[in-house]
């Protein structure tokens, strides 16, 4: 089973100063210009119905194979490779299966990307919108772009939020996280909600920002959000998961929690 980073010091992922990959920089001046509340909104409305398309667990999965994240700094491989190195290195350790499905399909929902969505709709860090945002945000500069900020209702405290109304009522910059939370919220327990819906809430999660938009299950939902993070981070590396070996195990893993099909 995959170990967390040997190889590749801690220090040298997440690296937006000088990232290993050119994309990453222009990912970030799209997905800040373009996240605005409305569109945010928008696409909550567009995509939550889940009248597109039914796929097994297995073709969405096969599907993200083709695609390659812009937005990440660490890794250029085939998403179902970083799905299982997420998931056996989850396993290795000894968690609850739960959470290594919950590994297993964290990224699933970039399956947007099927309909079209551009990369900057889909992947990266997420941030509420509506609110100010964080300076903690990477490449922060690039919200000088963006409309919202042109809109003084949430430019100031909390935006159009109530101060403690909790992350549940709150919008977030629209992509795979709060998708695939949508999709799956009622099969998997909490604390995989949480890991699935808020795990490239890097303000949060690492930052410690936004305190005052949270409430008591936020707070109690963040250490398993957070222990969730380094399996998703730190499992990445060059060395490619054999799918063959392990497939029976996550076909039973899949078949335990998921329906045969999932609605898109
Ligand atoms: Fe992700
Ligand atoms: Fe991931």
């Amino acid at each position: 089973m995959a170990a967390l980073a040997e190889s590749k010091s801690k220090a040298q992922y997440r690296n937006y100063e000088a990232p290993a990959r050119d994309t990453v920089r222009e990912f970030y001046r799209l997905q800040h210009a373009k996240q605005t509340y409305d569109f945010a909104v928008a696409k909550k409305a567009e995509y939550l119905r889940f009248n597109r398309r039914t796929m097994t667990p297995w073709e969405a999965l096969d599907y993200l194979n083709t695609l390659v994240d812009d937005s990440d700094p660490d890794i250029a491989l085939p998403q179902i490779d970083h799905l299982l190195q997420t998931a056996e290195a989850i396993r290795g350790d000894g968690h609850p299966d739960w959470m290594v499905l919950t590994g297993f399909v964290h990224d699933l929902g970039k399956v947007l990307c099927l309909f079209g969505e551009p990369q900057w709709a889909v992947v990266g860090d997420t941030f509420p919108v509506g609110c100010p945002w964080s300076p903690t945000i990477v490449y922060h500069e690039f919200f000088a772009a963006n409309p919202d900020a042109d809109r003084p209702e949430f430019q100031h405290g909390t935006g159009v939020y109530a101060r403690g109304c909790g992350l549940s009522q709150v919008h977030m910059s629209w992509g795979h996280d709060e998708y695939l939370y949508h999709m799956l919220k009622d099969y998997l327990p909490e604390p995989a909600q949480y890991m699935i819906r808020y795990h490239s809430f890097y303000p949060w999660h690492r930052e410690g920002a936004y305190q005052d938009l949270l409430d008591d299950t936020d707070r109690a939902m963040l250490p398993w959000v957070q222990k969730f993070n380094p399996y998703d981070l730190y499992s990445k590396n060059a060395n490619r998961p054999q799918l063959a070996a392990l497939k029976p195990y996550y076909d039973d893993l899949l078949a335990k929690y998921l329906p045969a099909t999932l609605q898109l």
